[in-house]
Order: C-alpha cells, then sequence, then structure tokens
C-alpha cells in the first residue's frame, strides 16, 4: 500500500500555525545562482511560510559571488536580531565551499541542522534542530504506525543531510541500521534483508523487486525526473507493489520535508528565547 505525507504536513502546519502567532518567526534563505530542483524547493519554502505566517527572505545572489561577501551576508544576518534561521540553499556554484559557508551560519540559526555543532548535538543525542529530510522519514512511519524499536533498517545513500544523519536518528529510535553506498559490496542483499527500507539516492529504478523484502516497509526519498518530466523516486513501482506500505513520490517524504524545517524553525525559536 502506498503512503502518503500530507495528513501529517498538514497536523504539522496547524502546530506551527499556532506557535507563529504567539511568536514573531522569520527565515532567511540565501540563493547562489540558478538551478531548477533549487527554485522549486525555495518556491514551497515561501508558500508554507506564507499559509503558517511566517515571513521567508529570499536572497539572491548571481553565481560569480565571492566566497567572501556571502561570509559577510551571512555575518550580518548572524547578526539580526529579528531574525531567527538562516538557510543556504544547494546546489551551489563550483568554486564556493559549502562546509565553510553553512559552519559561517550561528548555529543557533541553523535552520537545517547541519552545522557541525548541531550535528555533533545530534550524535551526542542532545535536544535540537535535525536535518528536515531525516526527520520527514521517521514522520512518516510514525505517522503510520510503523514500530522501528528493533527493526533491522537498510539505508541506501549516506549524504550528511540525509543518509548519515537518518542512520544516528534510527539508531538512537533503537534500530539495528545499515548504512549502504556506493562501495557496498552486494546491496541487495542488504536491502533484501531490511525490515524497512530507506532509499536516498537519485537513481530512478535503482531498487527492483528482486531486492526487497516481500511484506516490509520501503521509504523512498528520491527526487527525479523521467523523460515526461514527472517526478519518480528511487524505487520501481514493481518493488513497492511487494511492500507491505511503501512510501509515494510524489506526495511522500518530499510534502514533510518542508514543514519538518519550519519546525526546525520553532524550536530555533524556543530554543534562542529560552522558552
Ligand atoms: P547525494 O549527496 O548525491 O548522495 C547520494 C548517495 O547515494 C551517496 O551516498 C552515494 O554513495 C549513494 N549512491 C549513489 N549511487 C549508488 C548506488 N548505485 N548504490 C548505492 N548507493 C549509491 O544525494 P542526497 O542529497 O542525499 O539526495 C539523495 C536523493 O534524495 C536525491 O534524489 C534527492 O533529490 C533526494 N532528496 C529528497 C528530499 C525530499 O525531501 N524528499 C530531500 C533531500 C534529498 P557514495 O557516498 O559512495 O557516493
Amino acid at each position: 500500500m502506498l503512503i502518503y505525507g500530507t495528513e501529517i504536513r498538514e497536523r504539522l502546519k496547524a502546530g506551527i500555525t499556532e506557535q507563529a502567532r504567539t511568536w514573531n518567526m522569520s527565515m532567511a534563505i540565501i540563493q547562489v545562482g540558478a538551478n531548477e530542483a533549487s527554485r522549486l524547493y525555495v518556491r514551497s519554502i515561501q508558500r508554507f511560510g506564507a499559509d503558517v505566517g511566517i515571513t521567508v527572505k529570499l536572497l539572491q545572489f548571481p553565481a560569480e559571488t565571492g566566497e567572501a561577501q556571502l561570509v559577510e551576508v551571512i555575518q550580518q544576518l548572524n547578526r539580526d536580531n529579528e531574525l531567527t534561521g538562516i538557510m543556504l540553499q544547494t546546489p551551489l556554484p563550483a568554486g564556493l565551499n559549502y562546509g565553510r559557508l553553512v559552519n559561517t551560519i550561528a548555529w543557533q540559526k541553523d535552520v537545517e541542522g547541519i552545522h557541525n555543532y548541531n550535528l555533533g548535538r545530534l550524535l551526542s543525542r542532545e535536544e535540537g534542530v535535525k536535518p528536515s529530510t531525516p526527520k520527514a522519514v521517521i514522520s512518516i512511519l510514525k505517522g503510520h504506525g510503523v514500530d522501528i524499536d528493533g527493526q533491522t533498517v537498510t539505508i541506501v545513500g549516506r549524504s550528511i543531510v540525509v543518509g548519515s544523519s537518518l542512520a544516528v536518528m534510527m539508531t538512537r529510535e533503537n534500530a539495528t541500521v545499515r548504512l549502504c553506498h556506493t562501495h557496498t559490496r552486494d546491496l541487495a542483499e542488504e536491502t533484501r534483508t531490511a525490515d524497512i527500507l530507506v532509499v536516498a539516492v537519485g537513481k530512478p529504478n535503482l531498487i527492483t523487486p528482486d531486492m526487497v523484502k516481500a511484506d516490509g516497509v520501503i521509504i523512498d526519498v528520491g527526487i527525479n525526473f523521467d523523460e515526461q518530466g514527472r517526478v519518480i523516486g528511487d524505487v520501481s513501482d514493481e518493488a513497492k507493489a511487494k511492500a507491505r506500505l511503501a512510501s509515494a513520490v510524489p506526495g511522500g517524504v518530499g510534502a514533510l520535508t518542508v514543514a519538518e524545517l519550519f519546525d526546525n524553525l520553532c524550536i530555533l525559536r524556543r530554543q534562542n528565547s529560552g522558552i
């Protein structure tokens, strides 16, 4: 059965709207250069912000902007007491050091939860902001009554923002975690024996029916475009048909990620005012 993130998103949205009525919150997005996927993501953040009553400021810079100028912009935003959160859109044009720029954002304003300090807090199991896509994966599972405790979870893809952070979060949920990547020797063996399979790679139909457990749970994080320009995930429809529950693309994890980003903004607001 296909599962969706839309209902959970509406619940989260209602909670965020409520909090936005009580506290002033705002977010700045820094976008350097032009990228279609990034433009779509920014637009969905702006729409969500408008719906919940939170100001989203978009700061756009040409692709040839120098790193020193961006550092200065981020430092100014760090000093702006009216601003709750800052995010840096990816991909960045070649030549810009993403790690340096992200870690220039004050950790107290790191709405994506990817500043080294916040990643350290995640690892040491402290409360705080966490990357929004892994949060969305956990939310969609819990929202559909999937028990994570004690389950064997295979994650394909080890990026910091998705796979690696999710591995830490799943471990905290008491799952037994296997994290796969391009050096995994027998990917099918790792995926086929998973109670919960999460795929975050960016390759359409990477996961085929022979690679999944019958009656397992599949979370498809991948966002790809087919020849007709339609959004598709990393897991084939036939593989999803074998599962007890499989997340839809679009409308699954993607529907929840922006809501989790705004949930992070509320966490920053509370954290920074000691509420
Ligand atoms: P990424 O940084 O490119 O990482 C891709 C990961 O996949 C890498 O760890 C890579 O392994 C691994 N990989 C590539 N080919 C593989 C293969 N054949 N077998 C096993 N592992 C393989 O991508 P990302 O930012 O994590 O994003 C992954 C996907 O999720 C993309 O489609 C992206 O659009 C989507 N996404 C969706 C959301 C959402 O809200 N739904 C949010 C973020 C991202 P190595 O490390 O060995 O190279």
